[in-house]
Order: C-alpha cells, then sequence, then structure tokens
C-alpha cells in the first residue's frame, strides 16, 4: 500500500503533476454542488468585463462628438457615464468577491473536513510512516493554499481572460489596423514577462525551501530535549553557524527576489511609454491623413491596458495553475490512501462478549520479509490476567497492537469469543477493549472533559465513582476547581502517577470486557505505587487483561505469564512454574522484577492475593 508514495522521505520538491483528464475532473467534482454560483460569479466577471469598455468609448465620443460639435448636453451626459461606469463596475465587483470568497471558502471546508474524516480512518502504520508536521502541514498550508487560488488565481484568469477577449473584440471593430500594430506588439511585452514569472517561480520555491531548513534547525534545537542535547554536547557553535548559513542563503535570495521585482517594473515602465507612443505615431499618421478620428487613437492608447494586463497575467497562469495542481495533488494523496484497516462487507456486529482471545499461529511483519512474531499461539480466558514479558524488542507491545487491530496479522488468525478479528466490525470490536498505555495523553480540558471522552453519556455520578476506585476523589479535591479544573498543557499539573490514575478512572467509566495495559516502566514512589495498585484492582477484576508487566506485583498475581524473546514465546506459566524452570523468566526475574531487598515495602493487596 505504501509503495510509490511520497510521504516516508522527507520530501520538500513538489511533485510533478502530470495535468490527467481525471484530475481536472475531480477538481471540478468539489465545485459541483455550487454550481449556481459559480454560474453567478462567472457571469459577473463578463458584466464587468464589458462595462470595463464604456469608458474609452466615453472618451471617443467626448472628442469625436460633443466637442466638435459644442454640445454641452451630451458632455454632461458622457461624464455621468466616466463615473457611472466605475461605480456600476465596482458595485458587481464586490458581488462578485462575496459569490468568490463563498464558494471557495465552501469548497475548503468539504475539502478540509473530508481530509480530516479520511486521514482518521487511516490505519496507525500511515501515522509511523508519516511526520505530523507533514500531516499539519496538507491540513493546513495546502488547503488555504487551494482557497487561495480558488479566490484568486482562478476567479482572477477567467476575468482577465474575459477583458482580454471583450478588449480584442472592440478594438478590431474600432480600426483594425491599429488592432494589429497592438496585438503584434503583445510578442516584444510577452516574452520577458514569461521570462520573469518562471524565474520568480523558481525563486519562490527556493524562499519555501529556505524557511524550511530554518524551520527545522529552530525545531531541533530549540525544544527541551534538543536544547539538552545540544548543551550537553556543547554544540551551540556548531548550530547557531548552521543556522546563520541558512539565514544567510535566505537573505541571498529575497535580495534576488527583491531586485528582480524591479527590474521586472522596469521593464513594464518602458513598455508602458513604448505601447501608447508607437498607437500615437501610427493613429497620428492615420488621424493626420485622414484616416481615422482623433477619438478612436485616444481610446485606444487607454484600451491598451486592458490589453497587456490580461496578456502578462495570462502568460504565467500556466505556473498558477500548475502550483495549485500540485495543491490538489498533494491533498489527493492523502485521500487516495486506502485505510488498511477497514471493515469487510459481511462484517457482523461483535456484541458483548465474554472477552476470550485466542491467538493461533499468529505471525506478523511490520515491514515485509522481517517477522517480529512468529507462530504464536496462546489462549486467554474470560478473565484472565495475561503477564506479557521479555526482553526489550521482543514483539510484547506488538501483540497488544494485533487485538484491537491497529494491524493485522501476516499469517495466522487472533478470535474473540470465537469470532476471527476481521470478521467483526472494527468499531464494535473497539468497543470491547480498553487501553491504558504508558505515557497517559490528556486532552487540554477539564478533568470531567477528559473523563468523559470514554463515554460521552457518563452521568456525574458514574464519573466520581469512577474517580473512587481509580483512588483519585482525593487528588481532584485538592485541585482548585475540582472536576472543572484544566488539565493538561496550560492547567493543573498532574504528576505521572496521578495521570495514571486518570486513564484507569477513564477505562473504568467505559468498562469493556478486554483490557491492555501498558505498566509504566519509570519506577514511582512505593506510596504511588501501592495507589496505583489499589486503583489497578477494579479495572483487573472481570475482564481478561493483557499487562506488558513491570511490577513485581502483575507477574505475581498474573494467570498466565508470557515469556517473550525475539517474536517467539519461550516460556508459559504461572510466576512459580517458570522461576522453577529456571530458564529466561528465572533471568528476568532475578534483573527485573525482584525486590531489591526484601522487606523493602509492605505487600500490595495483589501481591498478598498472589501468594
Ligand atoms: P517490545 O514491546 O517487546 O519492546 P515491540 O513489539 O515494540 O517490542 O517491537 C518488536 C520489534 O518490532 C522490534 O524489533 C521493533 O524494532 C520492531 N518494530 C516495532 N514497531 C515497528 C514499526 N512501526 N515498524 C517496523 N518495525 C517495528
Amino acid at each position: 500500500m505504501l509503495g510509490g508514495m511520497y510521504w516516508s522521505a522527507g520530501r520538500r520538491q513538489r511533485p510533478q503533476v502530470r495535468v490527467t483528464r481525471a484530475l481536472l475532473f475531480r477538481i471540478l467534482g468539489y465545485f459541483r454542488p455550487y454550481l449556481g454560483e459559480v454560474s453567478a460569479a462567472l457571469f459577473t466577471v463578463a458584466v464587468i468585463a464589458a462595462i470595463g469598455l464604456v469608458p474609452p468609448l466615453l472618451v471617443r465620443a467626448v472628442v469625436d462628438l460633443a466637442l466638435p460639435e459644442k454640445d454641452l448636453g451630451l458632455l454632461a451626459v458622457l461624464a455621468v457615464g466616466m463615473v457611472g461606469a466605475p461605480i456600476l463596475s465596482g458595485l458587481l465587483g464586490v458581488g462578485q468577491n462575496y459569490l468568490n470568497t463563498r464558494i471557495s471558502q465552501r469548497v475548503m471546508f468539504d475539502l478540509r473536513t473530508h481530509l480530516y474524516r479520511h486521514v482518521q480512518s487511516l490505519s496507525l502504520r500511515f501515522f509511523t510512516s508519516v511526520k505530523t508536521g507533514e500531516i499539519m502541514s496538507r491540513l493546513n498550508n495546502d488547503v488555504s493554499g487551494i482557497s487561495r487560488v480558488l479566490g484568486e488565481t482562478l476567479t482572477q484568469t477567467v476575468a482577465q481572460a474575459f477583458m482580454l477577449l471583450t478588449t480584442l473584440i472592440l478594438v478590431f471593430s474600432l480600426d483594425w489596423r491599429l488592432a494589429t500594430l497592438s496585438v503584434a506588439m503583445a510578442p516584444i511585452f510577452l516574452a520577458p514577462t514569461r521570462r520573469v514569472g518562471n524565474i520568480r517561480y523558481d525563486l519562490q520555491k527556493e524562499t519555501q525551501e529556505k524557511h524550511a531548513d530554518l524551520t527545522a534547525i529552530m525545531q531541533e534545537t530549540l525544544n527541551i530535549s534538543g536544547y539538552i542535547l545540544m548543551k550537553s554536547f556543547g554544540r551551540e557553535r556548531y548550530e547557531a553557524g548552521r543556522f546563520t548559513e541558512k539565514n544567510r542563503e535566505l537573505m541571498a535570495v529575497q535580495v534576488r527576489s527583491s531586485l528582480l521585482g524591479r527590474w521586472f517594473r522596469m521593464l513594464l515602465q518602458v513598455f508602458e511609454a513604448l505601447g501608447p507612443a508607437l498607437i500615437y505615431l501610427y493613429g497620428g499618421y492615420l488621424v493626420i491623413t485622414g484616416g481615422m478620428t482623433l477619438g478612436s487613437v485616444i481610446a485606444f492608447v487607454t484600451l491598451l491596458g486592458r490589453l497587456y494586463g490580461p496578456i502578462g497575467q495570462l502568460a504565467n497562469v500556466q505556473i498558477e495553475v500548475m502550483g495549485s495542481l500540485a495543491l490538489f495533488h498533494r491533498i489527493f494523496e492523502y485521500l487516495d490512501t486506502e485505510p488498511e484497516i477497514k471493515d469487510l462487507p459481511t462484517a457482523v456486529n461483535l456484541g458483548s462478549t465474554t472477552g476470550r482471545i485466542v491467538f493461533s499461529d499468529v505471525s506478523f511483519e511490520y515491514v515485509p520479509g522481517i517477522r517480529v512474531l512468529d507462530h504464536v499461539s496462546f489462549a486467554a480466558q474470560p478473565g484472565e490476567l495475561v503477564a506479557l514479558v521479555g526482553p526489550s524488542g521482543a514483539g510484547k507491545t506488538t501483540v497488544t497492537y494485533l487485538i484491537p487491530r491497529f494491524y493485522d496479522v501476516t499469517e495466522g488468525s487472533i478470535e474473540i469469543d470465537g469470532h476471527d478479528l476481521r470478521t467483526v466490525t472494527v468499531s464494535s470490536l473497539h468497543e470491547q477493549i480498553g487501553i491504558v498505555t504508558q505515557e497517559t495523553y490528556l486532552f487540554n480540558a477539564t478533568v470531567r472533559e477528559n473523563l468523559r471522552y470514554a463515554n460521552l453519556d457518563a452521568t456525574d455520578s458514574a464519573i466520581e465513582e469512577a474517580c473512587r476506585l481509580a483512588r483519585l476523589e482525593e487528588v481532584v479535591s485538592r485541585m482548585p476547581d475540582g472536576y472543572d479544573t484544566l488539565v493538561g498543557e496550560r492547567g493543573y499539573r498532574l504528576s505521572g502517577g496521578e495521570k495514571q490514575r486518570v486513564a484507569i478512572a477513564r477505562v473504568l467509566l467505559k468498562d469493556p470486557r478486554v483490557l491492555i495495559l501498558d505498566e509504566a516502566t519509570s519506577s514511582l514512589d512505593s506510596q504511588t505505587e501501592a495507589q496505583i495498585q489499589e486503583a489497578l484492582r477494579p479495572l483487573l477484576t472481570g475482564r481478561t487483561t493483557f499487562a506488558i508487566a513491570h511490577r513485581l506485583s502483575t507477574v505475581l498475581a498474573a494467570d498466565k505469564i508470557l515469556v517473550l524473546d525475539r517474536g517467539h514465546i519461550v516460556e508459559a506459566g504461572t510466576h512459580a512454574e517458570l522461576i522453577a524452570n529456571g530458564g529466561l523468566y528465572a533471568e528476568l526475574y532475578e534483573i527485573q522484577f525482584k525486590p531489591q531487598s526484601v522487606g523493602d515495602r509492605p505487600l500490595s493487596a495483589l501481591e498478598a492475593v498472589a501468594q
């Protein structure tokens, strides 16, 4: 699935987009719901373009009609018209802008919602292979980029095209000789414009890249871990040097951009002088020889801007369009990523379960060819506590990922109450499973909101009961606003042990049949440890639990200990049996679980039960 995807490499270059009919139709598809608005906007653009032709014609009428005939009345009417036309087109412009914004914002709204929902449905593998920044960038920058393109480039292009077309029709109907001269001059102007457009595009890309480089250095070194690393290896000067280097490159590009803009403006100025000069020269000759009226020449000069303005803009439209297609392409790339884990059409609702989980000959590979689990088989009976132990990298976490189907097995099968996991709906499977990880993740919200995340319908009394069971009541009562205290980033700071108990309370509220518990490796003081044991007791009862065990109490209480080593179950049994075996478990026990000095602390309730 991931083959041919771009995101795995730190890609900065925009992809070369092939403009296909399918791509264009797909983009147009997003506009289909707003066809009415789109038509209205296009119609307004056409009317504005047509109104723009009126003032030059009025000038011609002043010079050719009102002045020679000394017609003051006509002069007044024409003058009013000169003011009226811009007012009218200005008003229409407001309306058109309103329509544009509505369309582009709605398309962006749809696209963003669609993208968020889709990315949400993707599998864990996607998130482990993409940088978070990359996802954010596509959701934010690319979608906003598209809105800009839709709101400005697209309408501008259509407006310019209308303007060019109407002006061409008018100039040719006024006088074909001057019209031909005007059009013939266009290439002189066009060639440098295109060239400048290309260089400017490259410079813009370069600027973006330099900015990204700078941001990367800042992100890497100006955060807690990066800062500590930099300080501890005394690399401040090295990093400052790297930063200065990139900063200097950015400065150079900016200077070049600015100079280019200036050169281009100079060129335009020359041309702005050259165009009218030639029209006056040739047009004046035609007036002198009697082939043309003075008013027409003046009208022509005025119309010249309406001719070259759009030509200049349209000359570079291809670059803009390619840029925006690239944005769409990047978004479609995500939308086209098939969720790896999804319901089969025949998937059934799991309903309530007893929580019997059976692994049959399960093998698993994250990367094809590299086995992380190899023919793993075991059964967990309802309500059993299964402890997973083994050296780091043995595959314990992987086992716990396979139960909620964060990944599908490569070979073999996993069953819950006799149903292969792949034959039931993912959501009904998740309803049966609760997960408590090492690092408790809390949203930046109140205690109550964080807990209610587990069960949106939970009553306040249910929340309080869960807190009581999780030994959290007292902690909450000490908080400034009780259950309404903001925890997380900018709120009340919870200690590691308290956070774990919030996680426990959260799962208690969900009340799943199967529990996955990844015990924190960090050692806690004995009092906190004891509180967590107490909190865990109601959590473990009545559920099939898979615990990645780091505490003695857990292995002692386990109905079954599975000892994993390099993807194999090398031993299985109770603590007493495995110690008697004198194998890997006995070794691990010595280094990992055995209390440093017996009698260090009183036995916890669970340990007492186990003995
Ligand atoms: P444990 O939890 O026992 O420490 P894990 O289940 O986390 O072990 O990892 C088992 C093996 O799988 C390790 O060799 C690890 O490097 C590899 N592994 C874990 N996650 C990934 C991943 N996303 N992609 C590739 N390999 C992975």
